[in-house]
């Protein structure tokens, strides 16, 4: 294997080079490591053990004056080096790497606040060079301090002398600050009066928290909402006032010994949770974890994170406890960012306030990743993360602006040979979320200086971001179809050769396909210049259109009656009356609001329906977690039959024996591991006939469905097993927050 590390960081100078050449050389490992103006660039070849220590000893070993701001990683194709050298710096100087993601708290600060002898004992904003907030307070570059949020406070003599001294740890940190000169936090309650400042807001807002309160409390990039974690009873006050009934809420722990009492941590999962990204990571929840049941209900898994800001290590280490720690919106809308935007929007939420009067330039989310077969995944690339460019395998002919899907929206701008991509934006759903949209592309824009000469949008006519491409760039808009775009982004962040051919596996929830239609499990044979579709789904309808996704059961009496015809309305597997699914059945069988579709996201809602997991959903693919959970509790390695009819994916004859086994009484989760077998079989079976036509080897798996931990890692082997190189997603999100990625490459 190879592994690529892009790391930024004060890395230069420092003996980084120096080190990694060793540690490659003590590890038998081959290739090279090179300086540019941005970071450091390393890619090192050999076994995997001797890679994955590779890995988790850049962390642990590395020189102690050095500090590392990013490290993005991901496993590549091998390459080949002979041997491993130092490259020639790439001296090509580019202003725009200098926009940095939002850095974790380091120790150096941790323990100036700890130290009550410091002059920042106590104080939330301490910050160096090393760490503190970035992306969320520059408002222009060059990274300046008056280009930035701070410049509304004026330093002290103090603050000035260590900015000014080119030994002290504080030189030239933009958002240096003491309790002195810098911003302050306060409490403030529902009717806007001012509880306590400073140390007393930090106590005060520990003791309503402990006392079962709701507090918004205001971070980087926006407030959360935080409340305690261990009582039922406040969480459920919390999902209530905050309409997001069953979703999971993530949790911030104080320290890693407590993550462990609630989850299973392996080594990766550590290394993400205390990288300087501090992303919440996806942890199987122990079987008698003590966290309330309500944080992640019918859930077998938890979201944690560790404190990122000194604010909430202070706040941590009075409260001692892990606490929700959830975006601060109703349903869902964006981050409130501004006090009076929380304060409106929140005051039915949170009973109290802690904000503080440094200004939250742009708002950021925390980010999410989940370690599946050893690879870090993410499932929101925001915090921490944005805006560090995606480096391409070839160079763009012109700057370009991408403004990306519907769902989970985030944008980009692409020039050279990278691709900024913005944090999360969301669903284009609210006229707030639209707001925010249109912000962050001006924003984006303004911030990496870029005149877009072609602008890339999705082709859905109803999207609001390709509307809003219609309205401002109509000469030059590109449309780009969603599946594409998904297999595209794989391809780039897995250093896909121009010219090189993929097997692209699109599996998703919805896309607007070239035939109008609603795609979504689809094969296509792609390069860089376009695509042909191979193979999809066999098309089926969704009673009532968007209602399906909602109602997954809608789906379920779809498919079953494809199956079965008519026959389906005695099934009795369904928690309907004969006469309510004879409603849908008439709906598809006159075509009366019913769209076809091929997406693989549906076919999972519907079976989760059908084995009886889930009928109704409140959140995006709840119906097809419930059913991945319930498979990872079965050993089952049996499938079910299907067939390839042309170029559609049959998959009737699984359901019929799904309907089989459903009257046998065989256990719904073996019956649902089966299912995601059966997936990764058909993966393998269509990749197979591709190969077997065309040649092609590398197979890229993209699209929200392999957010599903057990069809991507059953894929991932079974493919290899087969001889053909798979390639996931380990940079951008594999669901539509990767969608800009991939438009940006179309129109290169
Ligand atoms: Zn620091
Ligand atoms: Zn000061
Ligand atoms: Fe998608």
């Amino acid at each position: 294997m190879r592994l690529r590390v892009r790391i930024t960081g004060v890395i230069q100078g420092v003996g980084f080079r120096p080190f990694i050449y060793r540690l490659a050389g003590e590890l038998g490992l081959k290739g090279y490591v090179q300086n540019d103006t941005g970071g450091v660039t390393i890619e090192a070849e050999g076994g995997k053990e001797e890679l994955t220590l590779f890995l988790l000893r850049i962390d642990r070993d590395k020189p102690e004056i050095s500090r590392i701001y990013s490290l993005h990683h991901s496993f590549l194709q091998k390459k080949d080096f002979k041997d491993f050298i130092i490259k020639e710096s790439d001296v090509e100087g580019d202003i725009r790497v200098s926009v940095l993601p939002d850095l974790a708290t380091c120790d150096e600060c941790l323990n100036d606040i700890a130290d009550s002898g410091d002059r920042r004992h106590g104080y939330p904003f301490t910050n160096c060079t090393n760490c503190g907030p970035r992306l969320t307070i520059i408002t222009d570059l060059p990274y300046d301090r008056k280009n930035t949020s701070m410049n509304d406070f004026s330093m002290c003599k103090e603050c000035e002398r260590e900015y000014n001294e080119p030994s002290d740890r504080r030189f030239h940190a933009q958002p240096d600050a003491c309790p002195e000169c810098g911003p302050e936090v306060k409490l403030v309650d529902d009717s806007g009066e001012t509880v306590s400042r400073r140390g007393r807001a930090i106590d005060d807002t520990v003791r309503l928290i402990e006392e079962g309160g709701i507090v918004a409390v205001k971070g980087l990039g926006g407030f959360h909402l935080i409340c305690d974690a261990m009582s039922e009873e406040t969480v459920l006050k919390l999902r209530e006032r905050k309409q997001r009934e069953e979703r999971p809420l993530a949790v911030m722990f104080p320290d890693i010994g407590l993550i462990n009492k609630e989850a299973y941590v392996d080594q990766f999962e550590e290394r993400a949770l205390i990288s300087v990204e501090r992303p919440i990571v996806i942890l199987k929840k122990k079987e008698d974890a003590a966290i309330a049941a309500s944080v992640s209900p019918e859930n077998d898994t938890i979201g944690a994170f560790l404190p990122y800001a000194p604010l909430h290590h202070l706040l941590m280490n009075g409260l001692k406890r892990p606490v929700v720690a959830t975006s601060a919106n109703v349903s869902d809308e964006p981050i409130a960012k501004d006090e009076e935007d929380a304060f409106k929007r929140l005051s039915n939420i949170a009973g109290h306030f802690l904000t503080h009067n440094r200004r939250i330039v742009r708002r950021c989310d925390d980010s999410v990743v989940r370690i599946v077969s050893e690879r870090q995944i993410p499932l929101r690339r925001s915090r921490g993360f944005a805006p560090l460019p995606v480096i391409l395998p070839f160079k763009l002919e012109r700057p370009v602006l991408a403004l990306g899907p519907y769902m989970n929206n985030t944008i980009a701008v692409g020039i050279d040979d990278k691709v900024y991509l913005s944090q999360h934006i969301g669903d284009l759903e609210t006229p707030l979320a639209m707001e925010f949209y249109e912000e962050t592309v001006k924003d984006y824009l303004k911030l990496f200086d870029i005149k877009p000469e072609v602008v890339a949008a999705d082709m859905h006519p109803g999207y609001f971001s390709t509307a809003f491409g219609e309205k401002y760039y109509k000469e030059r808009l590109v449309k780009v179809q969603h599946h594409f775009a998904h297999i595209l982004s794989c391809m780039a962040e897995n250093d896909v050769q121009l010219g090189e051919e993929v097997i692209g596996f699109a599996f998703d929830g919805t896309g607007y396909g070239d035939d109008r239609t609603v795609w979504g499990g689809e094969v296509l044979r792609a390069s860089y210049s376009g695509f042909t579709r191979e193979y999809h789904l066999y098309p089926f309808h969704l009673p009532g259109g968007d209602k399906a996704v909602k109602e997954p059961l809608r789906t379920a009496c779809s498919l079953l009656y494809e199956t079965l015809g008519s026959e389906a309305l005695h099934s009795g597997l369904l928690p309907l009356s004969e006469e309510e699914m004879r409603f849908y059945v008439d709906m598809i069988a006159r075509g009366v609001n019913s769209p076809v579709t091929t997406s693989m996201g549906r076919l999972f809602d519907g079976i989760s329906s059908i084995i009886g997991f889930k009928h109704k959903v409140s959140y995006h693919a709840q119906a097809a977690i419930a059913m991945e959970q319930a498979a990872g509790r079965s050993g089952e390695s049996g499938r079910y039959p299907f067939s390839m009819e042309g170029r559609a994916i049959d998959f009737r004859p699984m359901i019929r024996e799904i309907i089989k086994e459903k009257h046998e009484g065989v256990f719904e989760e073996d019956i649902a591991r089966k299912f995601h077998n059966t997936v990764v079989d058909i993966i393998v079976s269509a990749a197979g006939l591709l190969r077997d036509r065309t040649g092609i080897t590398k197979v890229a798996l993209s699209g929200g469905v392999f957010q599903n931990a057990i069809l991507l890692e059953g894929t991932f082997h079974k493919l290899k097993e087969h001889g053909f190189i798979p390639l996931i997603h380990q940079i951008v999100p594999s669901n539509d927050g990767g969608i800009s990625l991939g438009q940006v490459v179309a129109v290169k």
